[in-house]
């Protein structure tokens, strides 16, 4: 296949731009003689942690893993115990359902939002039972899912509400409380941050962190990330190697100073996409007023989507679909399939996600905006 002109997403030139602090961090981690854990680790953890604005963030292996962390962590300290339901929107990346299967834990799937895509929160209570522990929040594509009535829901209920926030380093969500704004990461009890090369702040590698102000959640963690072991020799949990390397430590440094450019440079080409689009066929996503979220994705609708896709390949356009088939209809999770889902098994037919990364130029935004808007289905 030929070069695209407009590729979904090139790595090497998001990278591109910070290779000489990246080479200056990765001398850094060589001659430290330290690769796992040291001070880029302490650093970057309370780097992350003054960001997100919480007490404690810990570096671990990767999204998936600071996921399935939180909840064995919770079932550690008694606040969770298996065969505990926790409601997680049907519309998500797999790594969400996974984390909670894996701790023997039972997902209540709950249909998406029409406009947002995320779960609907007005669906929240009626999904709730006397087994109900916890909501696994997920801001997917970058949209904040959090609100007032969530957090009334989960206080009534006493539910844990934890955040993963894989898609959404940086987004912030309005607290009427306090008549201000609070970042992702700091909105539920525990949160889970996925920096897998094409995350908004991407490692040259896996990455992932858990970010909580509960000391004692931050600390279970951190010592079932590191085989359960408290001190040198004495492990008080059956753990697991899920640390978070010192080079990607260092690297993630580097990248964690450019995020508000790279939200901001997101939300002009959301914009750029959203008032340029004007074809009937394709259905543009809502931008709040003012816009808060990071665009990890630009996601589109389409009821004609492998025309589209096949038409804009030939215009030099990348896309790529998330997701095509969501989890309960997945084969590993063949005791779910008899669920109705109808609005996640329709987004899954028609979502199509553009270029949208510091990668893409305003000019490229535009000039793909244009070839959409000359597409026919025929
Ligand atoms: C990427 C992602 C994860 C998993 O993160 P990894 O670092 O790839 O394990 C979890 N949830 C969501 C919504 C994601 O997008």
């Amino acid at each position: 296949m030929t070069e695209l002109k407009y590729p979904f997403l090139d790595l090497g030139i998001v990278n591109s731009r910070y290779a000489a602090d990246l080479k200056k961090a990765a001398s850094r981690v060589i001659d430290s003689g330290r690769y796992i854990g040291g001070c880029e680790n302490d650093i970057f953890e309370k780097e992350l942690a003054e960001l997100v604005g919480v007490d404690y963030a810990v570096g671990v292996s990767n999204g998936l893993d600071a996921l399935r962390l939180i909840f064995r962590a919770y079932i550690e300290l008694g606040q969770l115990k298996p065969g505990d339901e926790v409601i997680v929107p049907a519309n998500t990346y797999i790594a969400s359902v996974l984390a909670i299967t894996d701790n023997g834990l039972e997902p209540v799937f709950v249909e998406p939002d029409s406009k947002t895509y995320n779960i609907d929160i007005s669906l929240l209570e009626s999904a709730i039972t006397s087994r109900t522990k916890a909501i696994l929040t997920v801001h997917l594509y970058g949209r904040v899912c959090y609100d007032k009535c969530m957090a009334e829901v989960a206080r009534k209920y006493n539910l844990l509400i934890v955040e993963d926030n894989a898609q959404a380093i940086g987004a912030e969500a309005t607290i009427e409380s306090c008549r201000g704004t609070a970042k992702t990461g700091s909105l539920g009890n525990a949160a889970a941050f996925s920096f897998y090369p094409t995350k908004n702040i991407g490692a040259l590698g896996d990455g992932g962190a858990v970010t909580t102000s509960d000391r004692a959640l931050a600390e279970t963690v951190r010592v079932l990330a590191n085989y359960g072991s408290k001190s040198r020799y004495n492990n008080v949990f059956e753990g697991f190697n899920c640390r978070l390397d010192a080079i990607q430590a260092a690297f993630l440094r580097v990248k964690l100073q450019h995020l508000n450019e790279e939200i901001l440079h997101r939300r002009e080409l959301a914009a750029i996409y959203s008032t340029t689009i004007s074809n009937v066929l394709v259905k543009t996503p809502l931008i709040d007023s003012p816009d808060r979220s990071v665009w990890h994705q630009y996601v589109v609708t389409t009821p004609c989507r492998d025309n589209l896709i096949n038409y804009l390949a030939n215009n030099g356009v990348g896309t790529d679909i998330h997701y095509a088939v969501p989890p309960h209809r997945q084969p590993c999770y063949s005791r779910y399939a008899h669920l109705k889902l109808p609005m996640t098994e329709k987004l899954a037919g028609e979502v199509l996600s553009l270029p949208i990364s510091s990668g893409t130029s305003v000019d490229d935004a535009r000039e793909i905006a244009r070839i959409i808007n000359n597409f026919t289905n025929d």
